[in-house]
Order: C-alpha cells, then structure tokens, then sequence
C-alpha cells in the first residue's frame, strides 16, 4: 500500500495486500504451508540467526498472516502486530514477555468472564498474581500497583456492555509504574476505539468477534504501539537484557528504534516455544471480515441504538444498560473515547427476574441463544442460567450477572425486525 493512502476505510481493504507477485490473485491467497524453501545455505542461517526477516516455518510466521498483521497494525495505529489463535492466545502471549514467576499485573474486575478465570486460575499455575482493580476507581488501580507489578490490562469498551474505560487516567498510572498498560479493544474495534491516542502501550483483539465478524473463525491479534521504552528499567529483562535463547540478542537495542521489539519479541520467543500460532485459512476468514468492519461498526451501534431505547420504554423492562443511551453513568465517557458508536453488546434487566430471563431467551425467534457476540446475527444469552451458572448469588450479581440479566449482541439486520422480535417475545413473559 502506497504512503498516500491516510483514510480508515481504505485501510480496512488496503492495508498490508498487494495482488499476489507469484500469480497476480488480487484476493490475498491463503498460503496453505507449514515452511518455506531457503534461497540457498547462506539465507538460510542469516534467517535463524534474525540477520534477515523471513518465512521459516508457519508456527512462527506466514504471508496471510502478515497481511492481518500489518493490516492491524495500521487499523490500530501502532508499529507491528502479531496474530495468535485466538483471543485468550493473544492475552497468553502477550503478558509471558512481560511476567517472570513471582510477577504481578493490575486488571479491571469488568472484562470478559472467560479473562476473569484466564487470570485467576490458569496463570496462577506460571506463578503470576492478578490483583482486581475496580474498572473506574483511578485510585483503586493505584493501590494495586507495587514493585512486582509489570502490566495494567483493560478493556475499553467493558464485557457485559455499557461500561467505557477511562483510559487516559489509567495510562498516567502505568506511565508512572514504569510498565506498559494492555488495552483489550474487542468490543469496539478501532471503528470506535483508539486506545493508542489515550496513552496505552498495548492492544490486545480476539478477532473471533466484530473485526472477523461473521461468527465464523477464532483468531486473536496483539499491536505494539511501539510507544514504551523496554530498557528504562529493569522490570523487562526478556526485552532489554542479552536473551540466552536467541543468540545472546538484546531485543529492545536491536529493534527498540523502529519501535518494534515488544512485537519482535512476542513472536520469536513466546510465539515460537508456546506456540498457538493462527491457521493460515482462519487469517484469510477474518481478512475478509476487516473490509467490512467500518461499515458494519456503524450499523451495530446505530442499531444497538435504537434497541435499547425501544426497552428503557417497555413496561416489562426495568433498567437497561448501554452507554449510548443519553442518561447514561457512562454517556459522557462514550463521547471521549467511542465518539463514532458505543457498540453493539449491552446488557438489561427483564422484569420477573431468572423465569422472566429464560422464558424470553426461549421465545425469541431471531435472536440466536448463544454464547459470542461479534456477529452480524442478532444473538441473545441469559448469563445466569449459562455462563455464570456455576456463581454463587452473590458472585453473580458482582460479575453483572444477577438473575434478571439479559445480554444482547445486536447485529446489523434491519431494527424493525430485531425491535420485532424483542416485542413478540416480550410480551409472552
Ligand atoms: C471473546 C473475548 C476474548 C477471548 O477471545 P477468544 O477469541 O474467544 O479466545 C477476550 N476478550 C474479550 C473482550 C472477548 O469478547
């Protein structure tokens, strides 16, 4: 892509492709190999030695892979990217540079339920602590923070829906930490989010959801905003000190300069040992997907929109969550960090409570009962007879997920049918 091209829907379709050299395919093909012939025996060693940048072997790197990548990178802003497996490959990823054993990190207590247990019980096995900070208390992250601590991670827009994250404050924390903050931008896509102008460092996707956007793949990016220096400190020493696994390299030294080495390293070092590299076909999926996100972006906020004002009005609706709705708690937010749409995930409260909840799930009929959100279907779930099930009461309602909520992915069909289906189905309850 030439240099002249600035606009974010040209992005969407441009970034990173080219028609094919090989063939001339003007789609990005989907390279369907697990390595790559070497020029001859030179080529070869300058590619181990990280002398030259190129295709070795597909856990590590493929060329529809690098196409999502520089695409990301672009959409993002930031210097490089790496695409994982999946969303939770991306947060594994991302945080094993970062942490040694014995090693800290600070996140929101409002993230996707599926993060809540990542942090608590599968990364207590590497010895790395989460400690919960609540989602908006600017202090409450300040308090969590000690000198084993070497990351913060947020969501922007925040799982069930209707909460935006103060970025900027929680950056300040961070910057004054020496470590990076990780902003997972999922729900909003950079259609709605730009979390690298509010000062994060780190952007984590599950490309799963709206970017890939057809429900039809799993896949997860990690963007380096190439904006944090690895050697200020010694809190990084896989980044700033000579690395015993590739060849004593000093990765920051070496690449801090294009502002790349925090990508560089989670590609060559965790990407290469742990290795959940993404299918070369699962890159190509969501690559489609990404040209239409801008376009579809808007229709889901505007639908999302319409929606939750059609249930603030309904009589067997008693509150319904969504930071796009005038009144609010988090409406002034939304209008700094998501000015184009607060997206298309939110959460209400049906009026009778856990029967009420699951008579509603049952009698819709457009709606998909389903655990995901991100696609362009309109797809419905009830968390407290599903995913928060095994909750006690009391930890339901902290999680936002009491009896009486209802979650919504709103899609991009047209609103009167999606308002249609809510109201047949509503007044069955
Ligand atoms: C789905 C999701 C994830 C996990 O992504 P997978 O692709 O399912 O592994 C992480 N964060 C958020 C906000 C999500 O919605």
């Amino acid at each position: 892509m030439t240099d002249t091209i600035k606009g974010f829907n040209t992005k969407a379709i441009h970034a990173g492709s080219s028609p094919d050299p090989a063939t001339g395919a003007r789609a990005t093909p989907i390279y369907q190999t697990a390595s790559y012939v070497f020029e001859n025996t030179d080529h070869a060693s300058d590619l181990f030695a990280g002398k030259a940048f190129g295709n070795i072997y597909t856990r590590i790197m493929n060329p529809t892979q690098d196409v999502l990548e520089k695409r990301m990178a672009e959409l993002e802003g930031g210097t490089a990217s790496l695409a994982v497996a999946s969303g939770h490959a991306a947060q594994f990823i991302a945080l094993h540079p970062l942490l040694s054993p014995g090693n800290e990190f600070v996140a929101s207590n409002k993230l996707y339920g599926g993060s809540i247990n990542q942090f608590n019980h599968s990364f207590k096995k590497f010895d790395w602590k989460v400690r919960w900070a609540n989602a908006n208390d600017i202090d409450s992250y300040k308090k969590s923070v000690n000198d084993k601590t070497r990351a913060i991670f947020v969501e922007s827009i925040a799982n069930p829906g209707g909460i935006i994250t103060d970025i900027e404050p929680i950056a300040r924390v961070a910057e004054d930490a020496g470590i990076p903050l990780i902003v997972d931008n999922t729900m909003a896509t950079p259609v709605l989010c730009k979390p690298f102008n509010h000062g994060a460092n780190i952007i984590i996707h599950s490309l799963t959801k709206f970017l890939g956007g057809q429900g039809n793949s799993v896949g997860g990016v990690i963007v380096d905003g190439g904006n944090f220096d690895w050697s200020k400190n010694d809190k990084f020493p896989d980044l700033s000190q000579p690395h015993p696994s590739y060849h004593g390299y000093k990765f920051h030294e070496t690449f801090g300069e294009m502002g790349i080495s925090y990508a560089v390293v989670c590609r060559f070092l965790a990407l290469r040992d742990l290795g959940p590299a993404i299918s070369p076909f699962n890159a190509f999926l969501i690559l489609n997907g990404i040209e239409t996100v801008p376009l579809r972006m808007k229709k889901h906020s505007e639908n999302a929109l319409e929606v939750a004002k059609f249930l603030k009005e309904h009589d067997k609706v008693s509150w319904v969550n969504y930071a796009g709705l005038e009144d609010s708690e988090y409406k002034s937010l939304a209008n700094k960090y998501c000015p184009n749409g607060a997206g298309a995930v939110f959460t209400f409260g049906v009026k009778g409570g856990f029967d009420a909840g699951v008579k509603l799930v049952n009698e819709v009929q457009l709606f998909s009962h389903l655990a995901n959100i991100g696609d362009t279907k309109s797809l419905i779930i009830h968390p407290s007879s599903t995913t928060h099930s095994q909750l006690t009461d009391d930890e339901q309602i902290a999680a936002g997920a009491a009896k009486d909520v209802v979650r919504l992915s709103v899609g991009i069909e047209d609103s009167e049918d999606i308002i249609g289906d809510l109201s047949q189905a509503l007044q069955k309850v």
